[in-house]
């Protein structure tokens, strides 16, 4: 697998590059880096506009690309696959377009406390431009959330829930089947933060039954700068745009204004046609790998992490959820997480420390920053080896101060 990224032929600090920042990030394979330069090298056009040889094919890449994530997420249509920028946007876009114009006074948003700020921000403000109640749902000390408590904050006024699929900090894989169940018996529609559960859970948003899905490219092996927001057709249908322009109009008066069906209504201006392109090339390339073995491959990885680092004194992984991506947040004992994330790059292995962008998060969890590991497809034992080696060195290092 490894020797389908080229990123990882390189060293770093003069070391193997030991890569495990894959949740912030994921390397890209060949066949992603191919399918982008393809594009610049030879279908170099604008799509949906010229009648040239280059421009048809770059449309027909595009929307190819389009019919690639429409498989990957189990939609009905790819008529329900919006391209934007990441999840970032995808959320926006539903804050925007969905729920802004439809909440008023009284009606409440239901969230958890383990949202990425992505997920938690647009609807600080769409609660502030609406009236509307925004209510936080909070976890359990494993990192868990509780069924019975998002019931018990689940009001008839509730009129959206918005959760992670998977946390970014935690790992923790949402039981999204149950969530959207009980949303939908209260009349409220689920939004699903994807950003870190679809490079490694298998989604099919018709079983999920959720009602939007987003993702980000760049977290799924694809290119940055492109991401998908999901919607049941329905409801893209009924919205409006939130970015108007070209492309997306199907008739232009000076007095106003007809807009195209979805998608493009939802896609104004020239989009990111690589990043498409890109980023059908990198959910093809992950649907023709064995699931089920990259299944087991990222559970054993992620089983070997936690045994080999629980046995090293001083290290502390926080949150112990029953399900969760191949990712683990910990802190060691008197070393600051960025301290300890710059003398990991003098080892070659690259970690995130920070708040991971979930401030409200750490705070609950008594934490100002924490270290992450993450893993990917690429990754193997002699990676935790490695890890576990320089966090052993990492101690004896500091305790020198
Ligand atoms: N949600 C979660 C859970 C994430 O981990 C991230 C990325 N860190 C985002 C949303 C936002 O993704 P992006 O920055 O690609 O828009």
């Amino acid at each position: 697998m490894a020797r389908d990224f080229p990123a990882l032929e390189q060293r770093v600090n003069e070391r193997r590059l030991v890569y495990l920042d894959t949740a912030a990030t994921a390397l890209k394979p060949r066949a992603v880096i191919e399918a982008v330069t393809q594009v610049y090298a030879r279908d170099c056009a604008n799509v949906h506009r010229g009648l040239h040889q280059l421009s048809q094919r770059a449309s027909a890449a595009y929307e190819a690309a389009r019919a690639a994530l429409a498989g990957f997420l189990g939609a009905r249509s790819q008529e329900e696959v919006v391209f934007v920028r990441g999840a970032t946007e995808a959320l926006n876009l539903v804050a925007a377009s969905w729920a802004m114009p439809r909440l008023g006074q009284g009606d409440r948003i239901l969230v958890t406390a383990l949202e990425h700020h992505a997920n938690l921000v647009p609807w600080q403000i769409v609660a502030r431009r609406t009236g509307a109640i925004l209510d936080v749902a909070p976890i359990e000390p494993s990192g868990e959330v509780s069924l019975d408590v998002l019931a018990s904050r689940l009001t008839d006024r509730t009129r959206l829930v918005a959760v992670s699929h998977a946390s970014n900090v935690l790992g923790t894989v949402l039981p999204i089947r149950e969530i959207a169940r009980m949303a939908h018996a209260r009349g409220a529609l689920l939004v699903v933060d994807g950003a870190q559960a679809a490079a490694h859970v298998r989604i099919d948003v018709k079983d999920l039954d959720c009602d939007f899905y987003a993702l980000s490219g760049h977290k799924v092996y694809g290119p940055s700068g492109i991401g998908v927001l999901w919607a049941r057709a329905e409801l893209l249908a009924e919205m409006e745009p939130y970015q108007v322009g070209g492309d997306m109009v199907a008739d232009v008066a000076f007095e106003g204004a007809s807009y195209r069906a979805p998608p493009h209504r939802f896609e104004a201006g020239t989009p990111n046609i690589e990043g498409a392109i890109g980023l059908g090339a990198a959910v093809r390339y992950l649907r023709g790998l064995d699931a089920a073995a990259r299944e087991a491959h990222e559970r054993d990885l992620l089983e070997y992490a936690v045994s080999t680092l629980e046995e090293i004194p001083g290290v502390q992984i926080v949150g112990s959820p029953a399900t969760r991506i191949p990712l683990l947040s910990f802190t060691v004992e008197d070393i600051h997480p960025h301290d300890l994330a710059t003398f990991l790059d003098g080892e070659g292995i690259a970690v995130r420390a920070g708040h991971h962008c979930a401030q409200p998060l750490l705070e609950q969890l008594g934490h100002s920053a924490l270290t992450r590991v993450s893993f990917g497809i690429y990754n193997t034992h002699a990676d935790v080896d490695a890890l576990a080696e320089a966090l052993r060195g990492a101690r004896d290092f500091f305790s020198v101060f």
